[in-house]
């Protein structure tokens, strides 16, 4: 999988994508996660990519023509799958979203920034707009990591134990069942006993079950197509 991610502050990207579980999957070549600093693709001295919005409101709005270049020539070097911009008004991004991306070959990346893009952005040059949550931040890399992080954990290979990410909340619409370790008692907390009992069958079932239970009291409406 390749990621080519465009924003003005890519140095905001280097430590969540340079760590753990994304750093070892770029270290394995599973993934190839390149950023893109907007301004080298300014037509200005100055290295503009920013301007007044059209209109009494103020703030500041990302340009059209460098972010045309910039995609302009990334696309010369593959086909994107998609060219997703991130945006708080976007399709929230899930499990399920995250699970589909995670198939991708080569996936664009833009962020945004102050007042956000100039909206013939949007209109002619990204396919996806997603959203990690209903809340506005002050860009859009934060929102561009938490989406890479996400799907890139699932890109099969990445995860040591590959099994584990299908046992994680939300993939099969159920919130995961609490994990332990040891020590088996600390100051009287106990580990509940099954979970020492050595009968995977049994401990299979008791997962099941508190996974339902939390699901049913922390998050009801994920169990509404039941
Ligand atoms: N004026 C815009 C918000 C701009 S915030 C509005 O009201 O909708 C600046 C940039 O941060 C956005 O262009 C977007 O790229 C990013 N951003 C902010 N909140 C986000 C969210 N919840 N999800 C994804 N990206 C977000």
């Amino acid at each position: 999988m390749r990621i080519d991610i465009i924003s003005v502050l890519p140095e905001l990207l280097e430590s969540p994508l340079g760590h753990s579980i994304i750093k070892r999957a770029q270290t394995k070549g599973l993934v190839v996660i390149n950023l893109h600093h907007l301004r080298d693709y300014s037509n200005d001295k100055h290295r503009t990519v920013d301007d007044y919005a059209f209109g009494p409101d103020a703030g500041m709005v990302l340009k059209v023509e460098p972010i045309f270049k910039a995609m302009s020539k990334l696309k010369e070097e593959c086909e994107y799958d998609e060219v997703i911009y991130t945006s708080p008004d976007g399709e929230p991004l899930t499990q399920k979203l995250c699970n589909h991306l995670s198939t991708k070959k080569n996936i664009l990346i833009l962020c945004g920034h102050y007042k956000g893009v100039d909206h013939r952005v949007r209109e002619h040059l990204v396919t996806r707009e997603i959203s990690i949550g209903d809340y506005v931040l002050s860009g859009g890399e934060l929102a561009a990591a938490v989406i890479v992080d996400s799907i890139v954990r699932l890109v099969p290979g990445v995860l040591s134990d590959e099994t584990s990410a299908l046992t994680d909340s939300f993939q099969d619409d159920l919130l995961a069942p609490p994990v332990y370790t040891r020590p088996a008692e600390f100051n009287g907390w106990k580990v509940p006993e099954i979970l020492l009992s050595g009968n995977f069958g049994e401990i299979a079932k008791w997962q099941e079950e508190q996974a339902y239970q939390r699901t049913k009291l922390l998050r009801p409406d994920l169990l509404k197509d039941e």
